[in-house]
């Protein structure tokens, strides 16, 4: 039966006229939608794909790396005791360029700072989200179910939504969120382009125990086809993502656990002694993706909706994180209709500076550390050394968390939305 035929659901709790439709719960869509609880606003969030299904794309067996400022986010919205409890901290960062001499080693304590910022399993962040997402204030979730079509007004959005059993519904939005990942159907419906950059890597990534447990380093190895990046988890093992050529991912993700471990040792080296198990392997093609605005008629993108980037420096979702804590801040200091111009106008303008540093920023280290170029590779050994010494530049490092300019979120800062 064509989907226009199917006899359409009414359910008086599903609400279909929102302020805010938020397409994608997942990291960005899910954090976006309880900074919103309790804003006095109707939030419905749909996400494909149920947070704890093995098939959840942003809640997989990744673990990512939060800065200082993504974790007072988290306080704010009232989900860090619980993320804490499966977050292990980093206090030292080493980088290294495989085979030649420089390296940097950054300690927090030297900082002033307790840790750089902590390494939580994608999948703690996700049940612990939509654990919280369960009693927010004004926000409905409908999981799963997918956003198939989408039409924009000048007044308003209206999305036809499917169920997982097919069934359709018409909702309608003043405001609609791309949080729909770096594929967004809601970007595209906008008519927003997005410029697209294969770095022609591939990240593999898995959780390994090795004989010797973690000291709270995050390790940073730059090789020819790609960095390696090995960081601490919770109860002693680490978590890794290995980048290297598509052909050379595909047999890498052939092999068996202990031809793997060989080979990740043979890539990273010994620092952390013996590499003894691994857990499973998952793999993720490399892109710049960055939509041409962040805004649109009645439309805003966050996270890798508006820019996908290269795990290189682990910046991605602390980036979506301080799009999303900032525009709940804009919508509730603008009051009214979340969806009008002006507030759009003004989120992007206040986003700018900082979408822009981190994107020059990841998008720089991956080019210098993969250049070949004579000369290149003794120029960034002697920035590593002459890093390693020079405090304004490790002071400068370490405040990356905060955002690369522009306004930082009020939630980033430790406040409160209003
Ligand atoms: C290997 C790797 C390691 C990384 N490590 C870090 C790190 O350490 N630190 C860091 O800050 N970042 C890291 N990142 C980046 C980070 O994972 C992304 O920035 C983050 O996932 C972006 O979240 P998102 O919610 O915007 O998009 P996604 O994670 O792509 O989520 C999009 C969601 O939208 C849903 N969806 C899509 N289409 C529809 C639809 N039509 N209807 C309904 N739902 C839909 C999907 O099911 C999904 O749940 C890493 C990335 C990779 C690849």
């Amino acid at each position: 039966m064509p989907a226009s035929e199917r006899p359409r659901r009414r359910d008086a709790s599903r609400p279909r006229a929102c302020d805010i439709v938020i397409v994608g719960g997942g990291l960005v869509g899910a954090s976006l939608a309880l900074a919103l609880a309790g804003a006095g606003r109707r939030v419905l969030l749909i996400e494909g794909v149920a947070p704890d299904s093995s098939e959840q794309p942003s809640f997989d067996e990744r673990t990512t790396a939060l800065g200082n400022a993504s974790r007072r986010i988290f306080e704010g919205l009232g989900v860090w005791d619980d993320l804490a409890r499966e977050a292990a901290p980093i206090r030292v960062i080493h980088v290294s360029d495989a085979g030649r001499f420089g390296s940097a080693r950054l300690r927090a304590e030297e900082q002033g700072v307790e840790a750089f910022g902590h390494v939580i399993p994608n999948r703690v962040i996700g049940a612990t989200l939509w654990r919280a997402l369960q009693h927010a204030d004004g926000v409905t979730v409908r999981v799963p179910a997918r956003v198939t079509a989408v039409e924009i007004a000048a007044d308003g959005a209206a999305l036809t939504v499917a169920d997982g059993d097919g069934a359709e519904e018409v909702v309608t939005a003043r405001l609609l969120v791309a949080a729909d990942g770096a594929q967004s159907v809601v970007r595209a419906a906008a008519g927003i382009a997005a410029a697209v950059e294969d770095y022609a890597q591939v990240a593999i990534t898995a959780a390994v125990v090795a004989d010797r447990p973690n000291d709270g380093t995050a390790y940073e190895r730059f090789t020819a086809s790609g960095p390696v990046a090995v960081l601490p988890l919770h109860g002693g093992g680490y978590g890794t993502v290995w980048a290297c050529t598509a052909a050379r991912a595909a047999q890498v993700l052939e092999l068996s656990d202990e031809a793997y471990l060989a080979a990740l040792q043979e890539r990273f080296g010994w620092r952390i002694g013996r590499l003894l198990r691994a857990g499973r392997r998952a793999s993720y093609p490399l892109k710049l993706s960055r939509a041409a605005v962040t805004v649109g008629t009645r439309t805003v993108l966050v996270g890798n909706a508006a820019q996908g980037l290269h795990p290189v420096a682990g910046q991605g979702f602390n980036l979506g994180l301080r799009d999303a804590a900032l525009l709940a801040e804009h919508i509730v200091a603008a009051g009214g209709d979340p969806g009008v111009p002006g507030l759009l106008a003004g989120y992007d303008h206040a986003r700018a500076a900082d979408r822009g540093g981190v994107v020059r920023f990841t998008d720089s280290l991956v080019r210098l550390f993969a250049s070949r170029l004579p000369g290149v590779s003794v120029l960034r050994d002697l920035g590593l050394v002459l890093f390693d010494l020079s405090p304004p530049a490790k002071r400068a490092l370490a405040r990356v968390s905060l955002g690369f300019g522009g306004p930082t979120p009020r939630l980033a800062r430790g406040l409160t939305l209003t």
